[in-house]
């Protein structure tokens, strides 16, 4: 009989070569690198079976810098990246931040769970983490904890890092049958301040991470150098936990019409009203917000609060009433925030001509374009947009033409000189007659006396706003002065 060369069998799909090399690999020291090789490429089934064998060939060779669990770095990769990083910060005047990450009671849950499903814990974890970090920092798994490197400009960039990690174990552990939330402590050591060699920092950021509480609360080694730093993030952290305990208030400041002499609106300004430390002035904690990111949920909950509160003075029979609110520039930056004012006006059935949202000339010169996209989206909707403290940025008439907005809020430093100023009589009068010819309405903030609303008046300012009314203050307060005239 002939002997005919009896074809190989097929080549196998990608899936079926993915699936019967991890089974193969299963058990052995290259387990990890095909779980970490599939988290980062989860499509690769649709690729080609050779681009697929030597992606896994590639990984298997680089398994050396690898640990097998986790697929992360090991600790001897780490430190040796972590070598040139010092070396490239100190260069560039950049720090290091150095977090060590482990699970409180990390020893216990295990005993409790069983050895394997502590690994996939450990697994699940470096894919958390990995998620959250960019790409640029180095993460390593050393036995039970985890080890992130970071170059940054400024100590506050972790505090980003932190706030995500925060959320994402907020919430209990996937595909577990025990329920359990992972609590991670977190310690912080930086280059150059507490160390400038790799050992010396490692050991700092460890010992650090043993005093942390837990919750994601980080804990940094050091001492008075990063105090400033470390108050920041503190405090970001102390709001990011206020913000559930309900300790920021919506406080409310009458607009009053200058013709008619009655409240036409109000303006929502949040307030944080701390356990220990009393009331604290947005002028500290809005720009901390701003930097940590926290501003979008306490952005989102002013828009709710006071949306909610003017649905109920409505309610009452002055249908006529307006709020304003304060958007940030992040707020602006972000297209959900159309979807959440429509569904807060859905929510509140307000009509979407009585919300005006402020926002202020540096955050819309942020990215032009998006931002007109933007507010033309809401003014579509119908909402109304103000302009906020203007007049001490760089708006130009041409500038503003190209904005869609309604309202222009002359800021407080040109009134607070009037009227014996002349500089700040003829910027106040030119800013309300440029308004006006525009089209805009007009308010004028910090109006503090009756010569300063004459001024106004007589330049034709729609509104005021100010001490001299009232000071901003909350909801309840509000009601009686509902149908008050302030003439
Ligand atoms: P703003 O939006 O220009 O708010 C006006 C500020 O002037 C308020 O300060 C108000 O209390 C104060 N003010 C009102 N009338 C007078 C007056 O007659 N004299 C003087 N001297 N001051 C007056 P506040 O409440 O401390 O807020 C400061 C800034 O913080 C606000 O300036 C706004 O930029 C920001 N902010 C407040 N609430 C929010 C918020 O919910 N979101 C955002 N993104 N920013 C907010
Ligand atoms: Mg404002
Ligand atoms: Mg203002």
């Amino acid at each position: 009989m002939p002997h005919h060369p009896v074809p190989l069998t097929e080549v196998p799909s990608s899936a079926a070569l993915l699936l019967s090399l991890s089974q193969f690999l299963q058990g052995t020291r290259y387990s990890g690198t095909l779980q970490s090789l599939l988290t980062r490429r989860p499509n690769m089934e649709q690729d080609s079976p050779e681009a697929v064998f030597t992606a896994i060939l590639d990984a298997m060779r680089s398994n050396n810098d690898r640990d097998s669990l986790t697929g992360l770095l090991n600790t001897a990769a780490l430190e040796e990246r972590l070598i040139s990083a010092l070396a490239f910060a100190g260069r560039h005047g950049s720090k290091v931040v150095l977090l060590t990450i482990g699970i409180l009671d990390f020893r216990d849950l295990r005993d409790s769970l069983g050895r394997k499903k502590g690994d996939w814990l450990l697994q699940w974890l470096a894919q958390q983490l990995r998620a959250v970090v960019r790409k640029e920092d180095f993460l390593a798994r050393d036995q039970n904890d985890f080890i992130l490197g970071m170059v940054v400009s400024k100590v506050e960039d972790v505090a980003h890092i932190v706030g995500k990690l925060k959320e994402i174990f907020s919430r209990p552990v996937p595909n577990l049958t025990e329920s359990i939330t992972v609590s991670l402590m977190i310690g912080a050591s930086i280059f150059p301040n507490d160390g400038n060699n790799v050992d010396d920092l490692l050991i700092k950021s460890q010992t650090a991470m043993r005093r942390s509480p837990g919750n994601c609360q980080y804990q940094f080694f050091s001492d008075e150098m990063q105090r400033g730093a470390k108050d920041r993030m503190q405090m970001v952290q102390e709001m990011r936990d206020g913000l559930e305990r309900g300790e920021f208030a919506v406080y409310y400041q009458p607009k009053i019409d200058l013709l008619t002499g009655t409240i036409l609106g109000f303006e929502a300004l949040v307030r944080w009203i701390h356990p220990e430390k009393g009331m604290v002035s947005p002028a500290i904690f809005i720009p901390l917000a701003e930097e940590s990111g926290l501003i979008l949920p306490l952005g989102l909950f002013v828009l709710k609060t006071a949306c909610t509160q003017l649905k109920l003075w409505h309610n009452m029979g002055y249908m006529h009433l307006h709020m304003a609110v304060n958007m940030a520039s992040q707020q602006l930056q972000d297209d959900s925030i159309v979807r959440a004012v429509e569904e807060i006006l859905a929510n509140t059935k307000l009509f979407p001509d009585r919300l005006e949202l402020e926002i202020t000339e540096s955050s819309a010169m942020v990215d032009i374009d998006k931002t007109i996209q933007l507010l033309a989206s809401l003014r579509q909707r119908g909402i109304q947009i103000a302009v906020d403290d203007f007049g001490t940025g760089y708006s130009s008439l041409s500038y503003l033409k190209r904005f869609p907005i309604t309202t222009l809020k002359v800021d407080q430093s040109f009134v607070r000189d009037l009227p014996g100023d002349m500089d700040s009589l003829e910027i106040v009068n030119a800013i309300i007659a440029m308004g006006r010819s525009l089209g805009f309405k007009t308010v004028a903030e910090g109006v503090e006396t009756f010569e300063q609303e004459a001024v106004l008046r007589t330049a034709g300012c729609h509104a005021v706003q100010g001490f001299l009314y009232s000071k901003p203050i909350p909801a309840q307060d509000i009601t009686p002065l509902l149908g008050k005239s302030y003439r």
